[in-house]
C-alpha cells in the first residue's frame, strides 16, 4: 500500500509493511499467562512469608534515615550558645537555588561578624548540601532527619536563625579551625595506604 502526502511544496512517498500477526498476538495470551505467573508467585510468596516484606505501614511506621541523609537545614552553637555563623556568605554564594539570605552585622568584638538576619527557603532549596560543604566552621548542618513541614502560606517555609537555631546543637568543631592542623595531619597515617 503507497500513501502520498503532498505539503505546499515538497512530496513524500511512505510504503506501509502490515506487521505479521500471528494469534498469540492477537489474543495477547502469552502476555496474560506471564502477568498471572507474577502475581501468583508474589501472592503465594507473600502468604508463605518467604521473603521478608519490603514495605511499611507509612504513615504508622516510619523507616530510620541514614546518617548522610539530607533533611531541614540547622545552624549551629558554641560552646556559649551563640551562633556559630560567622556570616561570611559562602553558603548563598554555593546555593545554586538562591534561598538563602542572610545580613550580617558586627559582633562588637572587632575580629568577628554574625548574621542579624539568616533565612533559608525551604520550598525553593533542592536539597543539594552545598551549603553544609561550603561552609568554613561547621555552622550549618542538614542532619536533622526531618522533612519541611506543609505550609499553607509560602511565607512559613521560610526559616529564620531562631527556627534554625532551634535545631542546632553545640558543635565540637574548633572555631576558627584548628589551630597547627597541618602538624597534626603529617602524623596521621593516609587512609589508603592502610
Ligand atoms: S541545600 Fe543547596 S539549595 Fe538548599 S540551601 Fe543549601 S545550597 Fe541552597
Ligand atoms: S558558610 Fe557558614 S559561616 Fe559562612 S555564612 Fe554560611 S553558615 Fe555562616
Amino acid at each position: 500500500m503507497e500513501t502520498t502526502f503532498r505539503k505546499r511544496t515538497s512530496k513524500a512517498t511512505v510504503k506501509v509493511v502490515p506487521r505479521p500477526e500471528t494469534l498469540n498476538k492477537e489474543l495477547m495470551l502469552g502476555g496474560i499467562i506471564q502477568g498471572l505467573a507474577v502475581t501468583m508467585r508474589h501472592f503465594f510468596q507473600n502468604v508463605a512469608r518467604e521473603k521478608p516484606e519490603v514495605t511499611i505501614n507509612y504513615p504508622e511506621e516510619r523507616l530510620k534515615y541514614p546518617l548522610r541523609n539530607r533533611g531541614l537545614h540547622r545552624l549551629m552553637h558554641r560552646e556559649d550558645d551563640s551562633v556559630r555563623c560567622v556570616a561570611c556568605m559562602c553558603c548563598p554564594t554555593a546555593c545554586p537555588a538562591h534561598c538563602i539570605t542572610i545580613v550580617a552585622e558586627e559582633t562588637g568584638n572587632g575580629n568577628e561578624k554574625r548574621p542579624a538576619i539568616f533565612e533559608i527557603d525551604e520550598l525553593r532549596c533542592i536539597v543539594c548540601g552545598l551549603c553544609v560543604e561550603a561552609c568554613p566552621c561547621d555552622a550549618i548542618r542538614m542532619d536533622t532527619g526531618e522533612h519541611m513541614h506543609v505550609v499553607d502560606r509560602r511565607d512559613d517555609a521560610i526559616l529564620g536563625k531562631v527556627d534554625l537555631m532551634k535545631r542546632g546543637i553545640s558543635s565540637t568543631a574548633v572555631q576558627g579551625g584548628e589551630p597547627n592542623w597541618q602538624e597534626r595531619v603529617k602524623t596521621v597515617p593516609d587512609p589508603r595506604f592502610r
